[in-house]
Formats: structure tokens, sequence, C-alpha cells
């Protein structure tokens, strides 16, 4: 079984014999905080998250979730530093082993799932290299919740035998993907990061032989409160990319015929959330939801130097 993450763990560990007192050594926990709803978060990356003494995050986690960490637990946003830059890869798997070397718990919390377009892969092998105990918890992918809110399901009998999700990013000018792969029917494609290059994405897979009537939708800031969809077609897909501004998917295919572009009932009537949490305290799960206790936070040798 996964180790499940600790709870109320001392800080410190005194060596029997020795002179002074020895850290223990922490461990990094690789949290997918799912796309944006807390909702959305396992009671596995929750647990995780009560459990910190320190969370490092990027832009993309929202505050709703960062507020369930202890008070106690640091946050290092590795996103947004002074100069907007986002810390390089390298640093942040630097900064992971060095919390977790100094007996500290680090929760590393990203959106989504840390194995898909995540980077969780890098921080992984950073923690195998420096012997430091590594632990992943899955989180909902954004084209989860886009296709779960917008109705449209990412294969479909009939009609999507098949879903691959692809990276629109383009490192080296335009991005390095199977366009006969992906131009054939009856597939749904997802594309992460693909709002910047949406018109040579739709050019790329017309050229390739996906038909421009095929239906496409833009779903922005899936599962949040300014959620929105757009409904075109893969040759209407750039124009309507133009204006998103927020985290967005493209998602191609002949399944997206079936979503709804209207605004989705709240799940659970007004003050869903709260309402089910107030439910489930009543019936003494603190295990799953009452915050654990309050420990005092082991001091940061580097202090300061990553905030
Ligand atoms: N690990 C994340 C993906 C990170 S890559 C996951 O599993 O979801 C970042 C890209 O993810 C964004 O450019 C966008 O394409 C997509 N994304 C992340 N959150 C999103 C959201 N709430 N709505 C729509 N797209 C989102």
């Amino acid at each position: 079984m996964a180790r499940q993450p600790p709870r109320n763990r001392k800080p410190g560990l005194v060596v029997i014999g020795g002179t002074r007192a020895r850290r223990a050594l922490g461990a990094v926990w690789l949290v997918g905080a799912g796309p944006g709803d807390p909702d959305l978060l396992t009671f596995r990356a929750f647990n995780a998250l009560r459990g910190a003494d320190v969370v490092v995050h990027d832009g993309l986690v929202s505050e709703e979730i960062l507020d369930l960490a202890p008070s106690r637990a640091r946050r290092i946003n590795v996103a947004k530093r002074k100069s907007r830059h986002t810390l390089p890869q390298d640093d942040i798997n630097q900064l992971l082993v060095a919390l977790a070397l100094d007996g500290l718990n680090v929760v590393r919390l990203k959106g989504g799932d840390p194995f898909l377009f995540g980077r969780g892969g890098e921080e992984q092998a950073a923690c195998r290299e420096a012997g430091v105990e590594c632990h992943v918890v899955p989180g909902v992918t954004a084209a989860l919740a886009a296709s779960a809110n917008a109705g449209a399901p990412l294969t479909h009998r009939g009609s999507a035998q098949a879903v691959t999700f692809v990276t629109g990013h383009a490192a080296h000018g335009e991005p390095d993907l199977d366009w006969t792969a992906l131009a054939r029917p009856n597939q749904t494609v997802v594309v992460y990061m693909g709002v910047s290059t949406a018109g040579l994405i739709a050019e790329r897979l017309m050229a390739a032989g996906r038909a421009g009537s095929t239906p496409a939708l833009i779903v922005e800031n899936a599962s949040r409160a300014d959620e929105r969809r757009v409904l075109t077609t893969l040759s209407g897909l750039a124009e309507a990319a133009q204006g998103v501004k927020g985290p967005a998917l493209l998602m191609v295919g002949e399944a997206m015929a079936m979503a709804d572009v209207r605004s989705p009932p709240p799940l659970t009537g007004e003050g869903g959330r709260e309402a089910a949490e107030g439910a489930l305290a009543a019936e003494r799960a603190p295990s799953v939801i009452s915050p654990g206790g309050e420990l005092t936070p082991p001091p940061l040798r580097r202090g300061g130097e990553f905030k």
C-alpha cells in the first residue's frame, strides 16, 4: 500500500549518544492539485497538504487550495517571483531536495496531475538521485474537468475511439507533433499550452487531412468560477482562441459536438462544498477533513532565500 502522508510529524530526531540534535530526513510529495476547483482535490492530496511543513507551488494552484495547508506551513511560489519569472526547473529540483534534506515534509503542489505536462518526472529524478524519498499523488488533469463540465466525452462510441493529450508548446519554432497521426478522424486531440499556437496547430492538422469542419472546443479556466467554453470548428480555432487569457485547452474531435457551452449549474447547490464538509464533520471523519494538529514549524535554514 502507498505510504500515507504523515500527520503531526515530529520535527526533529535526537541521536542517542550524540552531542547534538539531528534532523530526520524529510520527504517530497509531488501532489496534483487538480484544475482549480478544490472539490476536485483527492483525499490523498488533501491529507498530504495537511501534513506539509512547506508547500512549493506554481501559479496554477488557487489560493483556496493553498489555504488548506496548515497555517504553520511555509509557502514558496516558484512561478511568480519578484522578477515575474518562473524559477528554472533545475533550481526547483534543488530546492525540493534541499528542503527535504533539511528534514521537512515538502509538498510540491502542481496544477492538474504532476505527471501530465507537469515536469513531475524531473523532480522525481532529482529526488531519486539525492536519495530523497519521493511520493506522487495523482490529480485530475485539466482535460478531464473540461470534458466533464462541457458534457463532451473524450471518447465516445462511434465518434472518438481514442484520445491523445499533446502539448502545443513550441520549443523549437513549432510544436513537434505527429500531424498525420493526429489528423486521423474519430479521435479527440487535447492540446495543452496551445492557445498561442492555435492557428498553426489547426493549419497543420488540416494540411494533414483533418476536416476543417471537425468540432473544436476551447475551455478556459476549466472548473473555476470563470470557466468559459467556446465551441467552434477546426477551421475557426485560431479566431476563437483570440481573446483567451487564462489557462485553456484546445479540444478537437467529432465528440466535441456534444459540448454544452452554457455555464454548469453548481454541483451541490449553494455553498455545496461547505455543506458537504459540514455533513462529513458531523459524521466525525476527522482523518479526512478536520484540520491536523498545529506543530511548531521547524525553522528553514535557508530562510528567505527562495521566498
Ligand atoms: N499538469 C497540468 C497541466 C500543466 S501544463 C494538468 O494535468 O492539467 C499547463 C496547461 O494546462 C495550460 O497551458 C492549459 O493548457 C492547461 N490547463 C491547466 N489548468 C487548466 C484549467 N483550469 N483550464 C484549462 N486548461 C488548463
